[in-house]
């Protein structure tokens, strides 16, 4: 007999902290929660194995699985004293849903479960407050028809709005315990008119009713887009949690909030939370009400007026530090906790490592290092590289003037600016053309994740700093300001007001989500300071990792970046772009288009000085480090003239006619420049053009290292060789223009030469090639375009389609393919090496700076990895984590 359900409570458990994968994040931590002797309320939880098994036989359980939960729910009801369906004690339950990671509001939750016309009659007797009894019950009834029976929730917010409007109400409060019961039958009225059956009255079939939507909630539209953008996959299924009620509205004794173990804001080690007096459930994520602190350090850093709970409810607040500090020494790491107090009883109904802002998860890392609960290596595990990202991302110039037009609660930090729109699908809309969006909600839900995804930041009117907007904002590393009260938006004229300013659609607003401001127009930015927490990390990291990291680098400005990021050498230098500068593309176009050998050197000689100072300043830069330059690689016609005027002044300077220009730059049109005349076949065709490169390579090398002293390393990569045999005339020239170069200056230097590998034929005949490379560099962004024969630019609109449906779950773009490209990139070091066992193997291309494709790298032992010099602190703590993470799946295969 298998075991699909186990059950927590009373200071005991079936499950364990380590058991996520079976019991999801929730059900796995209650069972800890409970055995650590925490107070939890009894309960239990039904496996993934159990989803797996729902989807993978029809939306059937399995035939032992309702033995097993009538077994557990007669555990619960002997710990809590009160019987499932009983009309004088009854015992309600939640139902929620719980996968191995969380997915903050992504699937379902039913409170109250139990309710009915006679059970809610022993809520009454025993609370002795039927107002609390039927605002239980009308809370269930609209929860349960939304989630189960699909129901929309309007429906019943019609319903209220109109009898408040009959009765003069305003606020939910003055709703009486009558009006309640009486909302309950229109309620179940509506449901019956909807549906044709009416709402079910048995407890027993409402569990089943919600045990299924929570199944059913895993395929949801909403939860799919967040797997997809967290790269969850569809087969770990979610867990069925079902747990006895406690209840935070049973009165102003009683309350219900969230509370994180340090600040996930700044990671400072403050206790840091927010409640609800008398109110249940979602109430505080929700934003209706504006939540109070639960400490008074907190509720001063707020500037809030409502009392803390340090000072109303002192006794429960010390019960609750002491469970904080409990948990995070137990788990060794930031908590996120949910409570609820039922007449001042403390109840935990959830933990998990908090999420947190880049800035936080640096500072609890290197703070917890440093008070002993962890070790370095943990620590460097804890900061995901791509978060790193939000550090190094700019903040506000406070010397720049702007204009303040509202505050809020500093919600997620960094400074963006972007046009306003009013819904995620506008937001999606906008990003698509390519506009920079700022998303203005009065408040966020789960549908709209994939507007604020794309969007520079997201500002909300209401919800505090635990609302959903808040929550998703920071785990994107999005900016956000939420809460900012004192604007009002419209959405139907799309607009915000604040007093008498009105902000339209398409306007550009800034915010500041560190310090939750919002000004009109756009502020400048300043570069982030790369000290303290920071560099200590980076160091720790540093003596980990086994791979060098290099930028992509070609002007003095990138170059600096990357030094000052701690680059260890330029993985890629691109010699082109230095062409397109206006001075130099003249001479180009004067070398493409001349008729002969001749009329090309002529033009070569224009572009050698400049080309030479090039290299002088890159060299200058990364005295010391090795720089690998790419001679010219793209397809010639890049360069062209398009416009007359273009054409006319390329005619000019050429002395020849305008028609002649134009017939020689319609021959040098390709159908596919992609798979053109570009790469070595350039050098092969024109060898003086990579002539002159080289000459200005070693001319500047020379220069730089007399004048400096300092070793200057050029490393020389022949790009899109196929074939040993383009390679050995490639670097026959260079050796010569080398030694040509060191006879007239009467001085040598060292150098290399080695070639990018970028085509699948290259890396199938490695062995042959790497007998005339000293290093391979891995062009893995045209290596993927060539082994999937698939065009980076041309992709995008299938690729998503791809992603959805699972045949490349990643953008293999971003994340290199490992069974395709990876296997590729496998194959050319094994054969390469075993021509030349020291040659120097690397990759650059975007995939350099991508942590998993990092992790690759790793694997296949590559020396060093090239990115762009704002991801190289991603890129050295990725490789850092990839030797610990390597380490531990040898341990798992000992
Ligand atoms: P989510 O995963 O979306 O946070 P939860 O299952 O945690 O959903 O439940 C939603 C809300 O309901 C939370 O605020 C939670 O604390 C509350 N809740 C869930 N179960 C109970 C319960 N047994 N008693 C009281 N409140 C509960
Ligand atoms: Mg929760
Ligand atoms: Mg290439």
């Amino acid at each position: 007999m298998s075991k699909w359900v186990y059950f927590f409570g009373d200071g005991q458990a079936e499950g364990r902290a380590d058991m996520k994968n079976l019991l999801g994040g929730k059900g796995a931590n209650l069972a800890e929660m409970s055995s650590l002797g925490v107070p939890v309320p009894a309960g239990f939880t039904i496996t993934t194995e159990v989803c797996t098994y729902y989807y993978e036989n029809g939306e059937t359980y399995p035939a032992d699985l309702k033995q097993q939960v009538m077994d557990s729910l007669k555990q619960i009801e002997s710990i809590m004293g009160a019987k499932f369906g009983d009309p004088d004690n009854p015992l309600l339950v939640s139902v929620r849903s719980g996968a191995r990671t969380s997915m903050p509001g992504m699937m379902d939750t039913v409170l109250n479960l139990g309710l009915n016309d006679t059970t809610v009659q022993g809520l009454i007797k025993l609370s002795g407050d039927a107002r609390f009894a039927y605002d239980s019950y009308r809370r269930f009834v609209t929860m349960y028809s939304d989630v189960v029976l699909g129901v929309d929730h309007y429906h019943f917010e019609e319903i209220l709005e109109s009898l408040k409007e009959d009765k003069g109400y305003t606020l939910d409060t003055e709703v009486t315990a009558e009006d309640w019961k009486h909302l309950v039958g229109v309620y179940k009225a509506k449901v019956l008119e909807q549906l044709g059956t009416p709402f079910p009255e048995d407890p027993v079939e409402q569990m089943w009713g919600s045990i299924g939507a929570v199944f059913g909630s895993w395929m949801n539209q909403r939860a799919k887009t967040y797997r997809r953008l967290h790269h969850i996959p569809g087969h770990w299924g979610t867990a069925v949690n079902v747990q006895a009620m406690v209840f935070g509205n049973m009165g102003d004794d009683s309350a219900t909030g969230v509370c994180f173990s340090r600040d996930p804001s700044t990671g400072e080690n403050a206790f840091y939370g927010e409640y609800l007096v008398n109110a249940q459930g979602e109430d505080v994520v929700a934003g209706i009400r504006t939540p109070q602190n639960i400490s008074i350090a907190g509720k001063e850093k707020n500037n809030s007026d409502l009392p803390a709970m340090e000072e109303t409810m002192p006794v429960i607040y010390k019960e609750l530090v002491a469970i904080r500090d409990r948990l995070e020494v137990h788990y060794k790491d930031m908590q996120d906790m949910e409570f609820t107090i039922q007449k001042n009883k403390l109840w935990m109904l959830q933990t998990r490592n908090g999420k947190r802002t880049a800035a936080a998860a640096l500072k609890i890392a290197v703070d917890m290092c440093n008070e002993g609960l962890i070790d370095k290596e943990t620590a460097i595990l804890r900061v995901a590289p791509e978060h790193l990202d939000q550090l190094l991302h700019p903040t506000l110039d406070p010397k720049a003037p702007r204009d303040l037009l509202a505050h809020g609660l500093p919600a997620s930090p960094g400074a963006a600016s972007g046009q306003v729109v009013f819904t995620a699908d506008e937001a999606e809309a906008w990003a698509q053309k390519g506009k920079k969006v700022v998303l203005v909600r009065v408040e966020t839900s789960p549908e709209d994740i994939g507007g604020m995804h794309v969007s520079q930041g997201i500002l909300t009117t209401r919800g505090g700093m635990t609302s959903h907007a808040a929550v998703v904002a920071r785990g994107m590393g999005v900016p956000c300001v939420a809460g900012a009260g004192e604007i009002r938006v419209d959405y139907r004229a799309k607009t915000l007001t604040v007093g008498d300013r009105v902000v339209k659609e398409g306007d550009i607003i800034t915010l500041d989500g560190a310090k939750g401001d919002v000004f009109l127009g756009e502020v400048p930015t300043l570069q982030p300071e790369l000290s303290g927490d920071f560099a200590d990390l980076m160091l720790w990291a540093d003596k980990v990792r086994r791979m060098k990291v290099r930028a992509n680098a070609e002007t003095a400005e990138d170059c600096g970046t990357a030094r000052k990021f701690g680059a260890e050498g330029v993985g890629l230098c691109r010699t082109e772009h230095m062409f397109f500068d206006p001075k130099r593309i003249i001479h180009i176009r004067q070398m493409i288009l001349a008729e002969d050998e001749a009329g090309r050197r002529a033009a070569l000689e224009h572009l050698l000085p400049y080309q030479r100072q090039d290299f002088v300043e890159v060299f200058t830069i990364m005295q010391g480090l090795p720089v690998t330059i790419r001679l010219l690689d793209p397809p010639l016609h890049e360069f062209l003239p398009h416009s007359e005027n273009e054409i006319a002044d390329v005619a000019a300077s050429a002395g020849v006619d305008a028609a002649t220009v134009k017939s020689r730059v319609a021959m040098l049109q390709e159908a596919n420049p992609m798979l053109g005349h570009r790469g070595c076949r350039l050098g092969i065709t024109y060898p003086e053009v990579y002539e002159m490169q080289a000459r200005a390579i070693f001319e500047a090398a020379l220069e730089v290292s007399e004048a400096s002293g300092e070793t200057v390393l050029p490393e020389i990569m022949i790009p899109l060789v196929g074939s040993v045999k383009e390679l050995e005339p490639m670097r026959a020239l260079v050796d010569r223009v080398a030694e040509e170069t060191f006879t007239a200056k009467g001085q040598r230097i060292e150098y290399h030469v080695g070639t990018m590998i970028e085509l699948p034929r290259a890396c199938l005949q490695a062995a042959q090639i790497a007998e005339h490379a000293e290093f391979f560099s891995f062009g893995t962004n045209d290596l993927t375009q060539t082994t999937l024969g698939m065009s980076r630019d041309d992709s995008g609109p299938f690729l998503e389609v791809y992603a959805q449906k699972g045949i490349y779950p990643r953008d293999p773009f971003q994340s290199i393919d490992v069974d395709g490209v990876g296997e590729m990139v496998q194959i050319a070091a094994e054969r390469g090496r075993k021509t030349r066992p020291d040659i120097k193997l690397g990759i650059c291309g975007e995939h350099g700076g991508d942590p998993d494709s990092i992790h690759f790298c790793e694997t296949v032992d590559l020396n060093y990895v090239s990115c762009s010099p704002y991801r190289v602190p991603i890129a050295r703590l990725a490789a850092a984590q990839s030797v610990l993470l390597k380490g531990k799946e040898a341990e798992k295969d000992r």
